[in-house]
């Protein structure tokens, strides 16, 4: 399935460090560290470990004066590592307090998010959020405006409940509260253009943590902004609570053209590894056809024909090198992340699976002769037995990787 398959809402394009964010540019991944940023090198340390999986952009928290001076020399720790992925400082509360007294701090972000449920209330939220996107505007640099549901202007929601309250038809309160997030952040993308922020620097996020509500919240805001939309369902959860929600709320509304960049905000096990948003993240987008960023590897369930392990590790091995070989793949071979493979585990659909990608191979399952066919380009090109089956599969996928796509390889397949 190609990208133009789901027609994009149409929106203002932003331009966040060199990434453009909307106007119908490739749906950018981002992620956030959980480092305290005032810790200079274990940020820059994980900073530099999601650029290389793919994070496109960057979120640090910028909560106090240590965090807000670290800033520019973790984005010189950054530079000394080659990365150069945009910064966004996330701020709530002290943002004006902290981007005024720090300007190098102001100068080094590409991006500024603020949420207007935590800048602080009524006429002291005004001169707040005022000083922090004319902050932006001086230094010429982006805003998201984030809401969050767990931090919600709580005058706003009260006086839309009140309203409802006294209107001929109340809606229910969740609608109401929809609605309130909604405002909240058109409200504030307004008072910032008023100050004199161009819509070309205004992103939206409305984030909540339940599935329904996110769909709810940005059909509401996708109608009635052509601000950029930042999707991501907050407080998703751990492991594949937090990966399925996720999918699930974003699936909807990318599938609806909606959303230009987004974040799977996952909570990692203790110790675990924060890089795995990332890679949520892509394949999701990947999974949907609206973008490629690594080789894909179909694999069978497996059942009670495949009696080993055998299968199960060549297709996490395979998986695994693909991975690994990639920043180098990319750079030398252009347009390998289109590239389909398949591991399949005994001859019921492994031969049918096996062609219809670039490289298949099919596994002897229980009972079947103790040899595994490898299909290039739709055609058996040999038959692998023995205990090196992996290595040798690993030795046919690249040089099916270089002449297919090595300067001057064919594009179109061939056998290698
Ligand atoms: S391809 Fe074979 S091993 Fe895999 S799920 Fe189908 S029948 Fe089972």
């Amino acid at each position: 399935m190609s990208s133009s398959l789901i027609p994009r809402r149409a929106s203002i394009p932003v331009d966040v460090g060199g990434v453009t964010i909307g106007g119908g540019a490739p749906i950018v991944v981002q992620s956030m560290t959980n480092t305290d940023t005032a810790d200079i090198e274990a940020t820059a340390r994980q900073t530099a470990d999601l650029a290389r999986a793919g994070s496109e952009i960057v979120r640090i928290t910028v909560d106090r004066d240590e965090a807000a001076k670290a800033v520019p020399r973790i984005r010189d720790r950054l530079l000394q590592m080659g990365i150069e992925v945009p910064l966004v400082g996330d701020f709530h509360y002290n943002g004006h307090t902290l981007l005024s007294a720090n300007r190098a701090c102001a100068e080094a972000l590409d991006k500024y998010r603020i949420n207007p449920g935590n800048v602080g209330f009524k006429d002291k939220r005004d001169r707040q959020f005022s000083a922090i996107i004319e902050l932006a505007m001086q230094y010429r640099k982006p805003v998201r405006i984030g809401v969050n549901w767990g931090s919600l202007d709580q005058e706003l929601l009260t006086r839309l409940m009140d309203e409802n309250a006294a209107s001929r038809a109340p809606k229910d309160a969740r609608a109401v509260m929809h609605e309130a997030i909604v405002q909240s952040a058109l409200l504030s993308a307004e008072r910032a253009e008023e100050l004199g922020l161009g819509a070309e620097r205004i992103v939206i996020s409305a984030k909540v943590s339940a599935v329904q509500d996110l769909v709810s919240v940005y059909a509401l805001l996708a109608a009635r902004c052509r601000y950029a939309l930042h999707l991501g369902l907050t407080e998703a959860g751990m492991g594949s609570k937090g990966i399925v929600a996720s999918t699930a709320g974003m699936g909807i509304l990318l599938q609806q053209g909606i959303g230009d960049t987004i974040r799977v905000s996952l909570t990692p096990e203790p110790g675990g590894d924060r890089t795995q948003e990332v890679r949520v993240a892509q394949e999701i987008l990947q999974t949907m056809g609206l973008r490629s960023f690594v080789p894909i590897v179909a694999a069978c369930p497996g059942c009670g024909r495949t009696t080993s392990t055998v299968f199960q590790e060549l297709a996490s091995e395979i998986q695994s090198y693909v991975r690994a070989r990639m920043p180098e793949w990319r750079r030398e071979y252009p347009g390998v992340e289109g590239l389909n493979l398949a591991v399949m585990g005994c001859i019921v659909n492994g031969p049918g699976e096996s062609k219809h990608a670039d490289i298949g191979i099919s596994l002897p399952g229980t009972g079947e002769a103790p040899a595994a066919p490898v299909f290039i380009d739709g055609k058996k090109a040999m038959t692998l037995r023995g205990a090196n089956i992996a290595a040798e599969f690993k030795d046919i996928v690249e040089r099916y990787v270089a002449q297919r796509y090595g300067q001057g390889g064919s594009q179109g397949a061939g056998q290698p």
